[in-house]
């Protein structure tokens, strides 16, 4: 398959598409604008580059997972270490290139939305380094769930406004999010926080996220002198996932694989595995409703993977069957975070844990000589506690 993101104008198939209020046009176009101005300026491509390089420390590696691989006794098992990026996850790719927008449209300051917090964390780190005053919108639900990450946010110069409505979590942060920028368009620059959202939203996060497939298959040519057999990622909102498998759309020996979480087996986030055509956030993608429309919320252990939505690429990428799209239990993905962490010595983050646990699956039912690569889009440091609550109430380790 051709690379189809960019010069779809935001159309995907039947997804995709701007659906976002007539207030919020205006100022959707000046970011379309200033995305523009990015794509045919070399310049302001070489300053992200330069601020991947040495802000937030691409390209990040490649890695064997040799314990693991050989203890399963079938596929070679290589992941891509985001983990290492600063901020420890992928998403510092995507707020720079952001934050860089939100600079040549001239904004005054940046808002954004936060579920868990990581994300509120890394608009709020690239906040300091533009010298833009940041505004996180969080529901006051997360805000007590998440204090040391409100803190994170406040030391690096950030306000967290406390959103008291609705089931105050991410749901509603967004929508009070939304209002504010309505309200402010102006001078504020909105930093979506994943592949979602109208357009140009998905093709731009896809933009920001692409040096993660571009490093990571010049990567595993140079090392094993081939191509993966199957490249495998996590799917919250479906960023990162969307990151590494752009640079493989072309290679037709590729398979693609997104992983979702299959929460606790009943209450579960598989927006595309089980969700319906419909219209979220501005754009057309698969959302999880109920026979009327109305969005349900989604369950995952994993806060990151806890979105009700899912980006339009996915929702076209599954229905072109280019990628296909499993899901992961809590219980599987916490075996894998503690598998993994004492087989390697590195603690993979909990949404990533998901694609590791598909990718153990898979392996220790193919021969050795097939290679699969996972994304392995942040590190587990903050995922402590939960891992911990959830081995004591059943009976892990
Ligand atoms: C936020 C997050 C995700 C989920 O977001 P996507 O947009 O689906 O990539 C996955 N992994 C980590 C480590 C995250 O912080």
């Amino acid at each position: 398959m051709k690379n189809f993101i960019e010069n779809a104008h935001g159309r995907f198939g039947r997804y995709g598409g701007c659906f976002a209020p007539e207030l919020l046009q205006p100022i959707l176009n000046r970011v379309k604008e200033a995305f523009e101005k990015f794509k045919n300026t070399p310049k302001l491509q070489q300053e992200f580059d330069e601020l991947l390089e040495s802000f937030a420390g691409r390209p990040t590696p490649i890695y064997f997972a040799q314990n693991l691989s050989e203890s399963l006794g079938g596929a070679q098992i290589w992941i891509k270490r985001e983990d290492l990026l600063h901020g420890g996850a992928h998403k510092t790719n995507n707020v720079l290139g952001q934050a860089l927008l939100a600079r040549e449209m001239g904004a005054k300051f940046l808002i954004a939305e936060t579920g868990a917090g990581q994300h509120g964390i890394a608009t709020a780190m690239a906040g300091a380094k533009f010298k833009l005053p940041v505004k996180i919108f969080m529901g006051t639900k997360d805000i007590e769930r998440q204090k040391v990450n409100v803190e994170r946010m406040q030391l690096l110069g950030a306000e967290v406004v406390s959103v008291e409505s609705g089931s105050k979590s991410l749901k509603d942060a967004i929508n009070e999010a939304m209002r504010f920028w309505i309200a402010h368009s102006q001078e504020t620059y909105y930093m979506f926080g994943t592949a979602a959202g109208p357009h140009p939203f998905p093709e731009l996060v896809a933009r920001f996220q692409k040096v993660i497939g571009v490093e990571a298959r010049e990567q595993i040519l140079k090392k094993v002198g081939r191509l993966p057999d199957e490249v495998l990622a996590c799917v919250g909102g479906g960023s990162n996932a969307i990151g590494i498998f752009q640079a493989f759309l072309e290679d037709s020996s590729v398979k693609l694989v997104g992983v979702e979480p299959a929460g606790d087996g009943i209450k579960h986030g598989l927006t595309i595995g089980k969700g319906k055509y419909g219209c979220l956030h501005g754009s057309l993608s698969k959302v999880n409703c109920d026979e009327h429309g109305q969005i349900e919320e989604s369950h995952s252990i994993s806060a990151g993977l806890d979105y009700p939505g899912v980006s339009p690429l996915h929702a076209f990428l599954e229905e072109e069957m280019r990628a296909e799209y499993a899901g992961i239990l809590d219980d599987e993905a916490v075996r894998a975070f503690l598998d993994f962490s004492k087989a390697e010595g590195i603690i993979p983050a909990l949404e990533s844990s998901h694609a590791l646990a598909e990718a153990m699956k898979r392996a220790s039912t193919y021969g050795t000589d097939k290679i699969l690569l996972v994304n392995l889009s942040g590190r587990g440091d903050k995922d402590l506690h939960t891992i911990f609550d959830y081995c004591e109430k059943n009976g892990l380790r």
